[in-house]
């Protein structure tokens, strides 16, 4: 329970005023409810003593029809703000935990998998929100009910009676809770294949279409099942073990019963308390069964909360590896970029990707760089996005690392258009503005100009204003190529990294990108990635990557004269085109 106070304290703190108000609603209800109870054992004391008068009637007839529904209305209004204020609470939590995810580095999202962070903020949050809020009625108020109970029953009623019928429930309640802590681990593991479960949901989604053009309907179903079954199967045990709880608390509840009947009877007959005491006692009883369960629940959520908040704070306590720091420098523009002796390995692989990479690119070059599918073409140039640290060797920008400045500023400096392209469900126009969200219609036609989109717009039904994703319509593979490089050209930025982005494009309409790039970007840096030489033909340096090592370097004319890769490929390009 201190873990839940630490996690939510500042949001109490805060609300301080609106739980105060739900302590003052949730006395008056318990009041409320205990009346009904003691005005039956009255009306039966008046009968049976003779004093019922029509008047008496009357009043105790209305007694019992109006405290109930003055409890209701102050049920509903407890309910109610219970639920907004939680709402609330979990808005904010949402919102923080979303505000954390864009702060982490990539290191994080090669450790945490989609459907496991998915979890967290579903799952593990409404866990989390449930006994923060139940808490308050969970503990205090049902805690504070069966304390002004016991007192009433102990004062009003028979102490004695109290004692030997109520006493066997606390200690049946605090044993069966000791066993049921002994379980606690069976929530942490269900929480973890929930994670697993989620997971798979996600990447069948997903991965729908291929799973269907690769006729993996029946496959991946058995998997989903399986997921689907090691979660029921995982909730299955916690419920059974849970379900035995409540009978066994009836069995004592019964023991209470049974005591309170045979010890009040004979209290009656030794005239200690007379008929209308005991009903009243027997009805108290009966309303205490309700709180004492109500407590072991939330014990029982409790638990459930302490593995959602380590699991939430394993998250939110993870710092990024690659973060800003105070003395972070700003950057706007560039002369030279050098790599030196530049070696980087993934998080959680073994062998480094590439190895040892030096060469410099001078402000206002064009780059290219090729080689085999897999030699760390991507992996290279990525490093200019600033997603992980280099594992040796440095990056270095005006001869000062590049770690020395503002990651945003880095990032503001490229524009990268990535190998697989995310459209957003927001119209044409729109998802270009990523790259640059104020851009006026004249830097959007421009950007849409230069990545030769402009001539797709007709077959378009709303032109710029047609709206993408799942209910929008779909690109071709080459008209999203296009729209990604227009969102990257439209921030105009210092450096344009095409990672293998003109595959889907025709040759004549490659030709006239890189044209369009050569006309409209004098001055600014390109660095092109790509499969097909006719694209890099003009550049001033281009580099072959082989197995993560550079195994030639110079320009088009220089390296089709020299033996090697580029030369093989080159040749094997133009009889293809040829044949
Ligand atoms: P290229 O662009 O030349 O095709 P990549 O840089 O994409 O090559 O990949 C180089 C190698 O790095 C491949 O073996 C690939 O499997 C591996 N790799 C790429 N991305 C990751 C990653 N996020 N984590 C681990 N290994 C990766």
């Amino acid at each position: 329970m201190s873990k839940l106070l630490r996690h939510i304290g500042w949001y109490v703190k805060q609300e301080w005023k609106t739980y105060v108000l739900m302590f003052v609603l949730l006395v008056s209800i318990a009041l409320f409810a205990l009346i009904p109870g003691w005005l039956l054992g009255l009306s039966i004391d008046t009968i049976i003593s003779g004093g019922l008068t029509y008047q008496s009637l009357l009043f105790l007839g209305g007694a019992l029809v109006a405290f109930p529904v003055i409890r209701y209305g102050l049920s509903y209004l407890y309910n109610f703000t219970t639920v907004k204020k939680s709402q609330q609470l979990a808005h904010t939590m949402r919102k923080k935990y979303l505000g954390h995810l864009f702060n982490m580095d990539s290191s994080f999202y090669e450790k945490y998998q989609k459907g496991d962070l998915i979890s967290r903020v579903t799952g593990d949050l409404d866990s989390i929100i449930q006994s923060a809020t139940g808490l308050l009625e969970g503990l205090v108020f049902n805690i504070g009910f069966i304390l002004i109970t016991l007192t009433l029953m102990m004062v009003t009623i028979s102490w004695q009676l109290t004692l030997i019928s109520v006493i066997i429930m606390p200690i049946g309640l605090t044993i069966l809770n000791l066993v049921r802590e002994g379980k606690r681990q069976y929530f942490k593991k269900h929480r973890d294949i929930y994670a697993a479960f989620t997971e798979k949901m996600l990447e069948s989604v997903e991965g729908q279409k291929a799973i269907r053009a690769y006729v993996q309907e029946d496959i991946d179903l058995k998997k989903q099942h399986q997921e689907i079954t090691n979660d029921i199967e995982s909730w299955r045990y916690i419920v059974k073990f849970e379900n035995w709880f409540n009978p066994l608390f009836e069995v004592i509840y019964g023991i209470a019963y049974t005591l309170a009947f045979a010890f009040g009877t004979y209290f009656i007959i030794q005239q200690m308390m007379s008929l209308g005491g005991l009903i009243t006692f027997v009805t108290y009883i009966g309303m205490l069964f309700g709180p004492f369960i109500s407590i072991s629940g939330i014990f029982a959520q409790l638990n459930q909360a302490t593995i959602a908040i380590d699991r939430m704070e394993e998250v939110m306590n993870h710092q990024p590896i690659v973060h800003d720091s105070s003395s972070s420098q700003a950057i706007i523009d560039f002369q030279t970029i050098d790599f030196k002796g530049v070696t980087f390995q993934y998080p959680f692989d073994k062998q480094p990707v590439i190895k040892n990479i030096s060469f410099s690119i001078q402000k206002g070059q064009t780059i290219g760089i090729v080689g085999p599918t897999g030699a760390g073409k991507s992996t290279l140039i990525r490093q200019l996005l600033r997603e992980f640290n280099v594992s040796k060797g440095s990056v270095l920008i005006d001869n000062t690392p590049i770690e020395r400045f503002k990651i945003e500023d880095i990032r503001q400096l490229v524009g990268y258009v990535p190998q697989s392209h995310i459209l957003f469900k927001l119209p044409v126009e729109e998802n270009i503005k990523i790259g640059k969200p104020n851009a006026s219609d004249e830097v959007v036609k421009s950007a849409v100009k230069m990545a030769d989109f402009e001539k797709d717009l007709p077959y378009l039904q709303s032109g710029l204003q047609t709206m993408m994703g799942e209910t929008g319509v779909n690109l071709s593979g080459g008209q999203k190529q296009r729209l990604s490089i227009a969102r990257a050209l439209i921030k105009d930025p210092q450096i344009l990294i095409l990672d293998d982005s003109l595959s889907a494009v025709d040759m004549k309409t490659e030709r006239t990108i890189v044209q369009h790039l050569k006309d409209l970007r004098k001055g600014k840096t390109n660095i092109i990635v790509t499969h097909r030489f006719s694209a890099i033909q003009e550049a001033d340096l281009i580099l072959v990557l082989e197995q993560g090592e550079i195994s030639q370097r110079g320009n088009h004319d220089s390296l089709i004269r020299e033996d090697g890769w580029y030369k093989r490929q080159y040749i094997t390009q133009l009889t293809g085109l040829e044949g």
